[in-house]
């Protein structure tokens, strides 16, 4: 497609940015409806990070992709967030407006997809999310609003997890079939307690951490003991997608368990933003097509 003077820029700020998926998946979106736009990576190191918003207004940037290290920092430079990205702490969308940046968090979204897309009994299901950062915060937004029994999060830093659960104190978000917020609820557990809390049935546990992320494929944040003693109507459910498979799908497969790595994640974390940004529908199926042979060809 042919580059005018008229064609509009989307992109992706983070630092570094050179690995991000997220041009690939937009660019054949944008390529498969015709339209006039394209899709950068813009390293921005933090210190530039308001100085680049600004630029990006001036220029007339539709909207970016927000990550590491900015999904927090980016808040207070912007006019208005979503009361769900204000719930998660964290922004990976923008969008321009005439009154300044306005934000929201797409990751809760993506991450719920596939699991959306099942018929299963939320209420009586018990997630155990291993890890506590950045991607557990969307991972818990997710799980609330699917209306998820009990909500478990297993970490390694005894201060971390309190300030964690903390931080969901005051917390309400919608759950399925309800306008009505409630309170989000957690759980927290220091890994030595992992093996109680993956033996409750009707398990959804997940790997928020970077465990057995590529170069360290070999890695799995469960070992095959544990994997075993879960019921085999749960599922395993990997945030990581390169490998594909990581050694806890693998692991988990073994033990019959369901499994969803996060390559559906990231598509559809991208075709929330896409959407947002272009009003259109966006080519879901183009995306992932897209990003699964690239994964296949590179890793
Ligand atoms: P993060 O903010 O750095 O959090 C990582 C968490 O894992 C922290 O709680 C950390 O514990 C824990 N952890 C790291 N190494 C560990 C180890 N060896 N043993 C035990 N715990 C360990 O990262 P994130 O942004 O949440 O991302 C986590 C993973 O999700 C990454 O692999 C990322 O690629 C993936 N992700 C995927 C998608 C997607 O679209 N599929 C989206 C977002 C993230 P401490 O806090 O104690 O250090």
């Amino acid at each position: 497609m042919v580059i005018t003077g008229t064609t509009k820029i989307l992109g992706v700020i983070g630092n570094p940015i050179g690995h991000s998926l997220s041009p690939i998946i937009h660019n054949a979106a944008i390529e498969h409806l015709g339209l006039d736009y394209r899709y950068l990576a813009f390293p921005v190191a933090p210190a530039n990070l308001a100085a680049a918003l600004d630029g990006f207004a001036a220029i007339g940037l539709v909207g970016c992709s927000v990550t590491i290290p900015h999904k927090q920092a980016i808040i207070p430079l912007l006019a208005e967030i979503t009361p769900l990205a204000q719930a998660v702490g964290a922004v990976n969308t923008v969008w321009n407006t005439p009154t300044g940046w306005n934000g929201t968090n797409t990751d809760v979204a993506g991450f719920v997809s596939p699991l959306a897309a099942m018929q299963r009994d939320w209420g009586n299901t018990t997630v155990a999310i291993l890890g506590n950062g950045g991607a557990a915060r969307a991972v818990v937004a997710g799980c609330h609003q699917l209306g998820c029994g009990e909500i478990h999060v297993i970490g390694r830093d005894a201060p971390k997890l309190a300030e964690f659960k903390s931080s969901w104190a005051n917390i309400q978000l919608s759950i399925a079939n309800s306008d009505l917020p409630t309170q989000v609820t957690i759980q927290t557990h220091l890994w030595t307690d992992l093996p109680n809390v993956v033996g409750k049935d009707n398990l959804l546990l997940i790997n928020s951490t970077p465990i057995g992320m590529s170069p360290q494929v070999a890695n799995s944040p469960i070992e095959a003991e544990i994997m075993a003693r879960i019921g085999a109507d749960s599922i395993a459910y990997d945030l990581i997608y390169t490998p594909r498979p990581t050694k806890f799908i693998q692991l988990a497969k073994e033990a019959g368990l369901i499994t969803i790595d996060g390559t559906e994640m990231l598509v559809q974390q991208g075709a929330v933003a896409f959407e947002l940004w272009l009003q259109q529908s966006p080519p879901v199926d183009i995306m992932r097509q897209t990003l699964i042979e690239h994964l296949t060809n590179t890793h």
